[in-house]
């Protein structure tokens, strides 16, 4: 265990690192601002001027157009935020009351909530080191260990659910091993749905992250790579499940020039046009966001190299990320200086944070079917986020 000498010149060190990154700033450092601009005052104003600020105009589509050709999905519907397209995601997925959903215990907690609203329930498993998002290997020990195919149909033997579908987060934008596990939910009969509401701009082989899984999700809230002020994105190659999930967003209503009729139970999750006016407008930005976030990422790499107790998380090989959140990874054997380091980084002004708490933790999801869950648990007491905006490297 370091002395307590030690341990405060490790967190003063931590600090001068990040100063050493992100220049001297007057001021609070937030983990992760909008980068507004372009032509957004221009766009946001039209809407305003012509009065189109509702869910009907034409930046809705135009945005969707837009997310459909950057992450080279066929198919892209608009929504209120990220948590209400992973609720369509799941609901088009076929996901419905009594069944469990696969995701990983480490996320944050709109991929949880967003399975409960359809009326499933969560089943975690754990994580691994190197994307901190699902392990491909642990998923198949535990399909193995609880699944039983009835039909064509998965089930999990244990509590007599029907297992719906795999829920794989790519966390602060880094890709999950997708590969092996689109395998195994092919072997399984699983739909994937991909919560990519961190990963905008991150891909897995050469492919956009939330386009390899049937679905997959985009957030476009205040603190992820591109902001519309709130919204989210629904991505699928299937029209059928993209006129669905647009179908259900906006009250399920069946067009018609004066009759109400609703064939099904819909929601009002449709994106205004107000917030697509701006999201037009950062789409045209992300490409330099992206470049910007990419050598914010490349100096704190270099500034943590050869640290001893934490390393800076990187990229997979296998992988191109967004870093939408840069973080570093204590070892085990530096763990009680987490604390002293949070604490120094927040009284120098710069915002950082730990990881999210695991969600088998959290109250309302401690009675969760699971499998061990030691990386995660490992994770949770290990990462420190630090100050990521695009414009920290200007
Ligand atoms: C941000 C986020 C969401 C949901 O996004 P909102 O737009 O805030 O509803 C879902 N999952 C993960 C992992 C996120 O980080």
């Amino acid at each position: 265990m370091p002395s307590p000498t030690a341990v405060s010149n490790m967190a003063r060190s931590v600090v001068e690192r990040v100063r050493q990154v992100v220049g001297d700033r007057t001021g609070f450092t937030p983990l992760h601002a909008p980068t507004l601009g372009g032509n957004a005052w221009t766009y946001v104003k039209e809407c305003i001027d012509t009065g189109w600020v509702s869910s009907a105009g034409t930046y809705v589509t135009r945005f969707e157009e837009a997310c459909a050709q950057f992450t080279g999905s066929r198919h892209a519907v608009a929504t209120v935020n990220g948590t209400a397209a992973l609720h369509l995601a799941l609901v088009a997925a076929g996901v419905g009351p009594g069944d469990e959903v696969i995701t990983q215990a480490l996320t944050f907690v709109a991929t949880a909530n967003a399975i409960h609203y359809t009326g499933a329930g969560p089943h975690f498993v754990d994580v691994d080191e190197v994307s901190l998002g699902m392990d491909p290997v642990r998923l198949a020990h535990r399909l193995d260990a609880v699944a039983e195919m009835r039909g064509g149909d998965c089930y999990n033997r244990q509590t007599d659910r029907r297992i719906a579908a795999i829920v794989p987060m790519h966390t602060f934008g880094h890709p999950v091993n997708l590969d092996p596990l689109q395998e195994l939910a092919g072997q399984y009969n699983l739909p994937v749905v991909e919560d990519a509401a961190e990963s905008l701009g991150s891909f897995y082989k050469g492919r956009h992250t939330g386009t390899l899984g049937r679905l997959g999700i985009l957030s476009f809230n205040g603190n992820k790579v591109i902001s519309t002020g709130g919204g989210g994105m629904v991505l699928t190659d299937d029209e059928q499940l993209a006129d669905e999930i647009r179908h259900c967003s906006t009250t399920a209503k069946k067009p018609h020039p004066w009759a109400y009729h609703h064939d099904r139970i819909g929601y009002n999750y449709r994106m205004p046009n107000l917030n697509a006016a701006l999201g037009v407008s950062q789409v045209q930005m992300l490409e330099g966001l992206l470049g910007r976030k990419r050598r914010l990422a490349d100096r704190y790499a270099a500034a943590f190299e050869g640290v001893a107790g934490l390393r800076f998380l990187q990229e997979p090989g296998y992988a191109r990320s967004n870093y939408w959140l840069n973080a570093i990874l204590l070892d085990e054997a530096s763990l009680e200086v987490r604390d002293q380091m949070l604490q120094a980084l927040i009284d120098a002004d710069f915002q950082a944070r730990p990881i999210w708490q695991p969600m088998h933790l959290l109250p309302m999801y401690a009675s969760c079917p699971r499998d061990d869950l030691p990386i995660t648990e490992s994770l949770s007491q290990r990462v420190i986020n630090l100050p990521s905006s695009a414009y920290l490297s200007a």
